[in-house]
């Protein structure tokens, strides 16, 4: 039975990782496996692609990295991963002195530049399998029958992609496939958004009908985020839709985009952590279970809109542009007497807040910052009188001041945006009412 193992980036930082993984693969039958780029590398191929649009860049920290991995290949096999190695890196530097000619980044162009990190780790990662009698086969994009849309930066891949990816990964090899990266049908490299490798891996599981084992450094979804709820506890099974919610609403452990295919082909998505022990942290599936949680974004922002005429055109307006922009607010509410509210995560503030301006029409824009977002979200609330009561009453308990509020008609999740000084105070007496007493 094929099985899809997708290894985090920050699982392969050396070679006794690379070496660790190949135990941990050798343990199971018919392994694909999915890895992305090595830790911080795609953030530095963005940071070097920046440099470059200001006149220059430098490569000394990704030669340093990729290079000082292939220690522990025999010597013949280093040589020839070296020059693999090398052949890559001269291409991105031919593409980045591109950049620094044009002083400007198109978003293809950025996308060809972030897939360097994914496209050179299956060449070493590949080369490790063969020196150790795992005979593999290292595929990217294309290769792997990945296909996308044209959203750069934000790739959905393509139905047919299913078909594709079927044919071209015979299992007689171990197949070493790049995560995060693709291709549209105009031959151009795309890139399926930040932490995208979870969503190649679940569609590769999707298309063969198999498990899909994110191995990561966590054990698996928590019910709180342990750095800022510190009694927060492992989550054994989830059903899909909590878990959408949970990576919507700001949990980083798994790419929203990666639930859906799973949901779509009902295949489970299993994470754990990078060891050799089989222990599985946390089961995604369409299984119901009454388990809460405690979610939370530490930095959102607030653009607020208040005007008195056109407020639904003005709303129509935004929604549309929001939609052309793949752009999902965390909450976006209306009140009939003009005034609209989003709620973004603070990172992506600049950005709507330059297209909602350019659509205000007549209503005045503002912008505040310094807040977070507290979600409780979880089947169990489901028809319970007196739930959102609850959460509101423990927040009144504390003294903490609602900015603003939401609950879907699932009444599988509320939400409310607080002040960011209250944040842990919110998060650890919703925690400890909601979630300390539940079986898990
Ligand atoms: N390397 C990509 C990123 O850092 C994809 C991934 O890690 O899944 O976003
Ligand atoms: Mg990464």
């Amino acid at each position: 039975m094929a099985v899809v193992l997708k290894f985090g980036g920050s699982c392969l930082t050396s070679k006794d990782d690379i070496l660790k993984s190949i135990k941990i693969v050798k343990t199971y039958e018919q392994p694909i496996i999915v890895v992305s780029a090595f830790k911080g590398v795609t953030d530095e191929l963005i940071a070097q692609a920046k440099n470059a649009q200001q006149g220059k860049y430098d490569l000394k920290k990704l030669e340093e990295v990729h290079f000082s991995s292939l220690e522990g290949l025999s010597k013949q096999r280093q040589e020839e991963t070296k020059h693999t190695v090398q052949s890559f890196l001269a291409s991105l530097s031919k593409d980045l002195t591109k950049v620094s000619y044009a002083h400007e980044i198109t978003a293809e162009m950025l996308d060809q530049i972030m897939s360097y990190g994914e496209r050179l780790v299956i060449q070493i990662i590949a080369a490790y399998f063969n020196d150790n009698d795992l005979p593999a086969v290292a595929l990217s994009d294309k290769e792997a029958g990945i296909f996308t849309d044209d959203n750069f930066g934000n790739g959905v891949i393509l139905e047919s992609s299913i078909a594709s990816i079927k044919q071209k990964l015979s299992l007689n090899q171990i197949p070493i496939v790049a995560g995060f990266v693709g291709k549209n049908r105009g031959g151009e490299i795309t890139t399926l958004g930040r932490g995208g490798s979870d969503y190649t891996a679940a569609f590769i599981a999707a298309a063969f009908k198999c498990d899909c084992i994110l191995l990561k450094d966590v054990k698996g979804l928590m019910t709180g985020d342990p750095k800022i709820i510190p009694k927060a506890r492992i989550i054994p099974s989830i059903n899909y839709l909590n878990a959408l919610e949970l990576a919507n609403y700001g949990s980083k452990v798994i790419y929203s985009k990666a639930i859906l295919p799973a949901m779509q082909s009902d295949i489970s998505i299993k994470i754990k952590e990078f060891s050799p022990e089989n222990h599985i942290g946390t089961v995604i599936s369409d299984k119901m279970t009454d388990v809460i949680v405690i979610q939370t974004m530490k930095e959102v922002s607030i653009i607020n809109l208040i005007g008195y005429t056109e407020m639904m055109k003005t709303f129509a307006d935004i929604i549309t542009e929001f939609a052309a922009k793949d752009i999902y607010p965390l909450l976006l509410t209306e009140s009939s007497y003009g005034e609209i509210s989003i709620v973004v995560n603070e990172k992506e503030t600049d950005r709507i807040e330059n297209i909602v301006r350019k659509l205000s029409h007549k209503s005045h824009v503002q912008v505040k910052r310094g807040y977070s977002s507290v979600s409780v979200v979880g089947n169990a609330m489901k028809g319970k009188v007196g739930t959102a009561a609850k959460v509101f009453g423990i927040l009144a308990q504390q003294e903490i001041n609602i900015i603003a509020i939401s609950q879907s008609a699932s009444e599988s999740s509320i939400s409310v945006i607080i002040s960011r000084e209250h944040l842990e105070a919110a998060a650890n007496a919703l925690h400890k009412t909601f979630v300390e007493n539940q079986d898990l």
